[in-house]
C-alpha cells in the first residue's frame, strides 16, 4: 500500500477550500480555510488503513491556491511474511516473529 495523496484547493469562485482524496474528487469539501478542509476530510471520509496523524504536506508541490499532502498507511503489509503472519522455513512453519503473527506493522505516528 502506498501514499495517499491529498489535494487542498481554493475555489475562487466559491470563495472556500476544498479537499479531497487524490483519485476520488467527489469527497470535497467548501471549507473557509485549508486547514478546516483537510480536517473535515479526514474527520468525516475516515479510512481504515490510514492515521490522520499521519499527514504530511508535500511543500514542492503546493502554491498559494493549492496544497498538497501526504497522507501514509497506519498498517503496512508485514514485508518479512508477506501478511501470512508466518514464517516458513526450510522444513518448518512458524510464526512471524518481526509482525507477531498479525500479518501488518503499525506505522510510526509522526507527531
Ligand atoms: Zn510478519
Amino acid at each position: 500500500m502506498g501514499v495517499l495523496r491529498i489535494i487542498v484547493q481554493f475555489d475562487k469562485l466559491g470563495q472556500t477550500w476544498n479537499a479531497w482524496y487524490e483519485n476520488f474528487v467527489e469527497s470535497s469539501y467548501g471549507r473557509s480555510t485549508p486547514e478546516e478542509a483537510l480536517g473535515r476530510l479526514v474527520q468525516l471520509d475516515r479510512l481504515p488503513d490510514f492515521e490522520p496523524c499521519n499527514i504530511e504536506l508535500v511543500a514542492e508541490e503546493s502554491t498559494d491556491t493549492q496544497f498538497v499532502y501526504s497522507m501514509t498507511p497506519a498498517r503496512v503489509v508485514c514485508p518479512e511474511c508477506g501478511g501470512t503472519g508466518q514464517y516458513t522455513g526450510l522444513n518448518t512453519v512458524e510464526t512471524c516473529s518481526m509482525c507477531n503473527a498479525t500479518g501488518v506493522l503499525v506505522a510510526e505516528s509522526k507527531l
